[in-house]
């Protein structure tokens, strides 16, 4: 039978939750920081560990089926790859950043300057696509500190908190792009069975991330604003409880309405709520 490769990154800021997400999948693996492969004992899968950089030419060329790696890293790679599914991790944007006193004041008065970057690739894209002639230096690191330096008028690196920008004199100006963590596959890979079933557990994973799933006691009579309340996957189900006059009533609720959603339950008579992690959501419709 044949074996899946998919490349993660080996360590840095994808590692942990790609990690994570995989496991979550349940695969089952050894996470040896010294190991660069690891075979996953039940699916034909080998998990190969990498430099972030490396994964999309070795997804392109075949030499892994798979990988899990940041857009910003993709779309500047410039590489033929799938894009399988977004993880919903590693976000952050990639921006353009001047000085504290800097004059310029839109993008055109970038025409004629400086900006350091590591990523070239993007910045000369962008600037092309807004008109703007500007000198890209490309450097492979520390970029916020080109300015101080008089390397560059202006920067493009990624912002997450900003923090880093503003402790070396320097604020945002323009969004160039922003990324997450994506899964890539070679052209043509998504037809495999195989990895149409580990999209599937992917997604399965993703999607019960934000949900909870929650059952409450109610009196019947409170049923149809409880009912007008909670849209469920199909819709709630209600039970009779021993209780003549009572039923419980189980659903699923995002994790970002879920204060409002209890405390209006409460209100309409809902008791003894109880909240439930949920693992994964498998089938969609
Ligand atoms: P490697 O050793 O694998 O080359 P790296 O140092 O190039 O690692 P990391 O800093 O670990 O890369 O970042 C990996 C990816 O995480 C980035 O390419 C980006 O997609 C994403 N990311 C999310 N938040 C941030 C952030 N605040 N700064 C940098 N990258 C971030
Ligand atoms: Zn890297």
């Amino acid at each position: 039978m044949k074996t899946l490769k998919i490349a993660i990154q080996k360590s840095g800021r994808l590692n942990e939750k790609s990690v994570e997400l995989l496991k979550n999948c349940g695969l089952n693996f050894e996470n040896y920081k010294s190991s660069l492969i690891a075979p996953v004992s039940n699916f034909p899968l080998e998990i190969l560990f990498l430099r972030d950089d490396d994964i999309p030419e070795y997804v392109q060329d075949g030499i892994a089926d798979l990988g899990i790696v940041g857009e910003n890293v993709i779309e500047e790679t410039e590489v033929q790859v799938k894009y399988l599914q977004e993880l919903g991790f590693g976000k952050c944007s990639l921006k353009l950043a001047i000085t504290n006193n800097s004059e310029i004041t839109d993008l055109s008065g970038l025409n004629g300057k400086s900006i350091a970057t590591s990523y070239p690739v993007i910045l000369g894209k962008f600037l092309q696509k807004n008109g703007i002639s500007s000198d890209i230096r490309t450097i492979s690191g520390s970029v916020e500190i080109a300015p101080g330096l008089g390397l560059s008028d202006a920067i493009c690196d990624i912002v997450s908190t900003g923090g880093t920008l503003k402790s070396n004199g320097l604020k945002p100006f323009a969004d160039v792009m922003s990324s997450q963590a994506i899964l890539i596959g070679r052209e043509g890979i998504e037809q495999d069975d195989l990895v149409q079933e580990l999209i599937q557990r992917i997604q399965s994973v993703l999607d019960a991330k934000d949900k909870k799933y929650v059952v409450m006691n109610a009196p019947k009579d409170s049923l149809p604003g409880i009912l007008e309340l909670l849209p469920g996957i199909k819709s709630p189900s209600v039970v009779p409880l021993a209780e003549e006059g009572w039923v419980a009533v189980h659903t699923v609720i995002e994790e970002r309405d879920f204060w409002t959603k209890i405390s209006q339950l409460r209100k309409l008579g809902a008791q003894g709520i109880l909240v439930m992690p949920i693992e994964k959501i498998c089938g969609r419709p």
